[in-house]
């Protein structure tokens, strides 16, 4: 039996149009274009519906409270379909991937978000394979995550960043291994977990927490941060340098961290280096973070640093168990 596939095209790349203004989404052009054609009506093609996010968005215009939209259609529609493909802008979607990961509870089907760096609609686009391809892995459902296919590899959600500007081979995870190579045909890795459940399958709507990203640099005069470090912010990702490393150290640092941690604040240390993990204490530069409490994020993303931050925060945990 065929299975169902549900499609949400949220805006981004891949359904784009040709404006004046250089490319947007339009509201009806992608369903009506998918549907005229032909591999898409191909009998190995699954049965598929698509939904718009109403207004489409570049992805760079959006909220946590988009990531809840697209929470709410798998919820609404969890029963019906085997598997769901996320169409997406590339320039959250790691974001994007990441927050689902972790807002989407207890999911035990697929859930890929692709998109593309060339439109559909041009006669030269990535657009079409990832498509295909990422409809093909929802049915074929040996993944019961949230993961993102782009240009040869499927990776999993909260593992991936976008690194590539302009080229096709756009995404990684160079914290994790691929969850599938894809070749002449789909090589899924031996490692991919069942499906982990405590409960039936539920969305945890995310909220508007005040979270900031700061990237340490040379010469960084943490004193200009203090305020909103200390007072406007519930979460800092602080990407600081290799293994967790801060210039300046104790001196600068500690007494704005002590006062973030004494007003609820978390700060959660992430490294500007894509691979390796962050450990705080390895050395003098980063032993005055782990004393005045800040969280070791080890091998995370920022990306999925600051989704789980939101989602922590969201779920009501206090400051201490976050
Ligand atoms: N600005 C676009 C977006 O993220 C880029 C893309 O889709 O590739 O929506």
């Amino acid at each position: 039996m065929k299975k169902n596939i549900l499609l949400i095209y949220t805006g981004g790349t891949i359904g784009m149009v040709r404006t004046e203004a250089g490319y947007a989404p339009r509201a009806g052009y992608l369903k009506s274009y998918l549907e005229s054609l032909p591999a898409m009506q191909a009998a190995e093609m699954p049965h598929w519906e698509l939904l718009e996010l109403s207004p489409l968005l570049d992805s760079s215009n959006m909220t946590v409270l988009d990531w809840n939209r697209i929470g709410g259609i798998i919820k609404e529609h969890y029963d019906r379909f085997d598997g769901f493909v996320v169409l997406h802008g590339t320039d959250t979607m790691a974001y994007t991937a990441s927050a689902l990961s972790f807002s989407l509870e207890n999911l035990d089907k697929p859930v890929i978000l692709t998109g593309s760096q060339i439109p559909l609609f041009e006669v030269r686009n990535d657009g079409m394979d990832n498509l295909l391809t990422a409809i093909m892995i929802a049915a074929e459902g040996k993944v019961h995550e949230v993961a993102l296919y782009f240009s040869d590899k499927l990776l999993r959600g909260n593992r991936s960043v976008k690194l590539n500007a302009t080229g096709l081979y756009a995404f990684s995870s160079p914290n994790y291994p691929p969850l599938a190579d894809i070749g002449t045909t789909i090589q899924y890795n031996e490692m991919i977990p069942a499906p982990v459940r405590h409960g039936d399958f539920r969305v945890q709507e995310l909220k508007k927490i005040p979270i900031g990203i700061i990237k340490v640099f040379p010469g960084i005069q943490f004193e200009l941060f203090e305020e909103i470090m200390s007072e406007s912010l519930k979460g800092i990702v602080l990407e600081a340098f290799g293994a967790g490393n801060i210039p300046g150290s104790a001196d600068a640092i500690l007494p704005i961290v002590r006062k973030a941690r004494e007003n609820g604040t978390v700060l959660v240390i992430c490294s500007q280096c894509l691979k390796g993990s962050v450990s705080l204490g390895t050395y003098e530069t980063s032993a005055a973070l782990k004393e005045a409490g800040a969280v070791c994020a080890y091998d995370m993303t920022t990306e999925a640093a600051v989704a789980k931050v939101y989602y922590l925060f969201s779920c009501g945990y206090d400051a201490d168990t976050v």
